[in-house]
């Protein structure tokens, strides 16, 4: 063969500028099961990359890749930024989640992700369930998030709840001097998994909540469940949330709420809250910085569930879980105190806080150490 034909062509040398920042691409697929899905693995300094894996309709390739190695990006500040030894990574399947799914796709999954031999852990993301889990470990055991009756560590959405709890308490303490509940107003929106619970916690502890949820029975079996709790439950319309005079803002449904327009209409002293990505952009953070709100950042008040399905690896253990979610309470204050001894937003105190612990890492790490699974170096 010829130098000159293996000599990369423009498009080949875009791709490594594209993934400049990642360690490895892996392109998946298997014409037999219909799949076509890309595992980004961004960064493996503190440990194998662990990340979910998302199935959604993408219109090109290109796009599927930029998503991917956005959210595998995202994840390693999201495992730096708890206490957890794992690196960030991410799978993408191309198609659409209601139509194109099949067991024998995720079975040829898991034979990819076992290729990576613990380099990559991987459950359920947006598109994706633990049954179909159920058949990627059939083919590996590189799998976390399954149910219980596999193994699995079930229900994330409890620690989750519970490190939104942490996080409200280290804001009071920072705001008021204390962890207390009682008398305080919180505006919750979105009463799903993990709203519904920490509203719950709320109503026991003392606390007021004004809540709002697409769904009017949702808000009423809260009413119902709680009307003998010392805390009281006002509903409101699904926009006036961002309106409510309230204490904190707790957003529990879905991302990009924190904008230009909902910033400059909330009367709240602080924003906690489990939704991810809850700023439209990063420039959110200075609007709210400069309009003294109090901002904790969402992937360390969310991180419960991660705590949960990475501790699943040592086995499923709710207790230990829980033990660990409690450093939400910890990070969130640390955040905090950093941000107003350096002057900067919280969001770039949490951002500096894991670029730290990461390189003091890469400090330590040698090449034949980076990435390997727990597994993988007890069996060795
Ligand atoms: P969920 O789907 O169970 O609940 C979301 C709730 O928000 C639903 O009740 C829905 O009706 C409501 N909702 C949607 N749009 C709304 C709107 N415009 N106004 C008011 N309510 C609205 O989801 P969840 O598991 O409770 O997660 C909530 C958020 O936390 C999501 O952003 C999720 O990505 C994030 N998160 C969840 C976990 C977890 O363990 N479940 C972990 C990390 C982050």
């Amino acid at each position: 063969m010829q130098l000159e034909t293996l000599r990369p062509q423009e498009s080949t040398r875009d791709i490594f500028k594209m993934i400049a920042s990642h360690e490895q691409i892996v392109f998946c697929n298997d014409p037999a099961s219909g799949l076509q899905a890309i595992i980004a693995i961004h960064d493996t300094t503190l440990g194998p990359a662990l990340g979910g894996t998302r199935m959604y309709p993408y219109k090109t390739v290109d796009d599927a890749l930029v998503d991917v190695l956005r959210l595998s990006e995202g994840m390693t500040y999201k495992c730096a930024a708890t206490d957890i030894d794992f690196g960030g990574g991410k799978g993408v399947i191309i198609g659409d989640p209601n139509q194109d799914k099949t067991p024998a796709m995720f079975r040829a999954y898991g034979q990819f992700v076992d290729s990576l031999n613990g380099r990559f852990y991987t459950g359920t993301d947006m598109g994706t369930t633990m049954d179909d889990f159920v058949h990627a470990a059939k083919e590996t055991p590189f799998i976390n998030g399954l149910p219980e009756v596999y193994g699995g560590g079930g229900d994330s959405s409890i620690p989750t709840a519970k490190g939104v709890i942490y996080g409200l308490e280290a804001t009071n303490m920072f705001l008021y001097g204390t962890k207390d509940f009682v008398g305080r107003t919180y505006a919750i929106q979105g009463l799903g998994k993990v709203g519904f619970k920490v509203a719950k916690h709320l109503l026991k502890t003392g606390a007021n909540i004004y809540v709002t949820d697409i769904y009017e029975e949702t808000v009423a079996r809260l009413q119902e469940q709680t009307k003998d709790l010392p805390g009281v439950v006002y509903a409101v319309e699904k926009d006036a949330i961002y309106d409510v005079a309230a204490d904190v803002f707790v957003p529990c449904a879905m991302g990009g709420v924190l904008n230009d327009e909902t910033i400059n209409r909330l009367n709240v002293k602080a924003v906690v809250g489990s939704a991810n990505n809850q700023l439209q952009a990063k420039a959110q953070a200075d609007q709210l910085d400069k309009k003294g709100i109090l901002y904790a950042p969402d992937y360390i008040v969310n991180a419960g569930g991660l705590i949960q399905v990475a501790d699943e690896l040592y086995g499923p253990n709710p207790e230990r879980v829980m033990a660990k979610t409690e450093s939400i309470y910890d990070a969130v204050l640390a955040i905090y105190d950093t941000a107003r001894r350096k002057g900067i937003t919280t969001n770039e105190a949490a951002d500096m806080n894991c670029q730290q612990r990461i390189k003091e890492q890469q400090a330590r790490n040698n090449f034949f150490t980076r990435g390997r699974s727990p597994k993988w170096t007890i069996k060795s």
